[in-house]
């Protein structure tokens, strides 16, 4: 069989990609060389981040990519697990931020909260630390990536999309893409290898400097009865989230994180906290830039993440009950690629933490780009 688009990876950026062909009636053959899925796509929080993204592209696409899990979740049986997003400041500089932030176009919608609301809303969760308030965001969703990647693939091959799995793509011809299971012909290809620098296409890969970045990841269940109003951040974000960090208004918040907390910031280290339906805490996260991931997670790295999610929430006696790490590709100077390889093949990689958040408007885009304006 001929299709009409192969899609090599089945992480959320390949699914995109394969959701988009489908909604326009292609035919379509995802391929990867794991059983399942267990790159980036199933080791993140599953944050669908809209608020904090980098305006423009980033910012646009993480919206649209909002909108389609909001259409597709209840079809594939992925519930939503969040619904919006609480910024909480710690420092006045912080608040100075987010009023700022809520002052553009992105903060349309979004709430700035005072130090008494924040508490009168919020105090339930938090850990007593003063607080100078927060940003309230409807924008953000938040999917259990472990279990929603799986569900999404299938609802997607209920579909009509063929997965062949444990098959790994050893190169990509015009039309052809040659396979350790064969010979796949399709009229377009979509390469979407996550971070596997190496197999297709390394040399276009190491041009754009393509690297690895590795985060530490943890679950910690609540040792009483415990639910977020949606997915937490602090202060430590306004560093790390492009949306906060390239607002004149940050200048000050970044310098002060600096200085009080440098070996935080050494690590890479932010907080992000989001909740599941059995109620664990997907807690994180660090950044360490680095080709060839380092096998060693460090203890004290996880040490300072769970002290700041104690500075920032009330959860004595929680416990962690799960360890893990995950990398994704990075770029120093953009957040994705999309590489003309010849007139019927893209490689599309996400080169930033941003790919649960964008890929479907990606996936859009590249399926514009080969196939034509629908
Ligand atoms: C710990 C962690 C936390 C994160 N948190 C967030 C977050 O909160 N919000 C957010 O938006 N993003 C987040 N991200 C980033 C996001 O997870 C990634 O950007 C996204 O998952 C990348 O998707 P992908 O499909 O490109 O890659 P992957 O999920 O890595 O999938 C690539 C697939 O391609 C397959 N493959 C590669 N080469 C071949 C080949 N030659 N033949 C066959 N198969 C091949 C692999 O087996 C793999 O299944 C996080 C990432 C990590 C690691």
């Amino acid at each position: 069989m001929r299709y009409d688009l192969a899609v090599v990876g089945a992480g959320i950026l390949g699914l995109a990609h394969a959701l988009a062909a489908l909604r326009r009636g292609l035919s379509v053959v995802v391929i990867d060389r794991e059983a399942e899925a267990n790159g980036a796509s199933v080791r993140n929080f599953g944050f669908v981040t809209v608020t904090g993204q980098q305006q423009g592209d980033c910012w646009r696409r993480a919206m649209r990519s909002r909108d389609v899990w909001a259409e597709v979740a209840p079809k594939a049986g992925i519930p939503i697990e969040h619904q919006g997003l609480l910024v909480i400041a710690q420092r006045p500089e912080a608040m100075t931020c987010l009023e700022a932030f809520a002052r553009t176009d992105m903060g349309h919608g979004c709430r700035v909260l005072t130090a008494a609301q924040t508490t009168a809303e919020h105090g339930a969760i938090l850990s007593g630390s003063p607080v100078q308030g927060a940003l309230w965001s409807p924008h953000d969703r938040r999917v259990e990536s472990r279990f929603a990647i799986p569900k999404l693939a299938a609802w997607l091959q209920g579909q009509g999309v063929t997965f062949l799995r444990k098959t790994l793509v050893k190169a990509v011809e015009p039309g052809r893409v040659l396979t350790t299971a064969g010979v796949i012909e399709a009229g377009r290809v979509a390469v979407c290898p996550g971070d596997d620098l190496l197999t297709l296409y390394a040399e276009v890969i190491a041009r754009l400097n393509i690297s690895r970045c590795r985060l530490h990841m943890m679950k910690v269940m609540p040792a009483q009865p415990f639910k977020l109003p949606g997915s937490i951040m602090s202060d430590q974000s306004l560093l790390r989230y492009l949306g906060y960090s390239e607002l004149p208004e940050a200048g000050p918040i970044i310098a002060r994180l600096q200085r009080e907390q440098p070996r935080t910031l050494a690590e890479g280290i932010h907080l992000i906290v989001v909740q599941g339906a059995d109620g664990g805490l997907i807690v994180g996260d660090s950044h360490h830039y680095e080709y060839s991931p380092s096998p060693f997670q460090r203890d004290e790295v996880d040490a300072l993440i769970l002290e700041e999610m104690h500075q920032v929430l009330h959860l004595p006696g929680a416990q962690v009950t799960e360890r893990w790490s995950g990398t994704y590709a990075t770029a120093p100077d953009r957040l994705m690629t999309r590489e003309v390889i010849d007139e019927v093949t893209r490689l599309v990689i996400v080169t930033s933490g941003t790919g649960a958040s964008t890929s479907f408007a990606i996936g859009e885009e590249t399926i514009e780009d080969l196939f034509g304006r629908a």
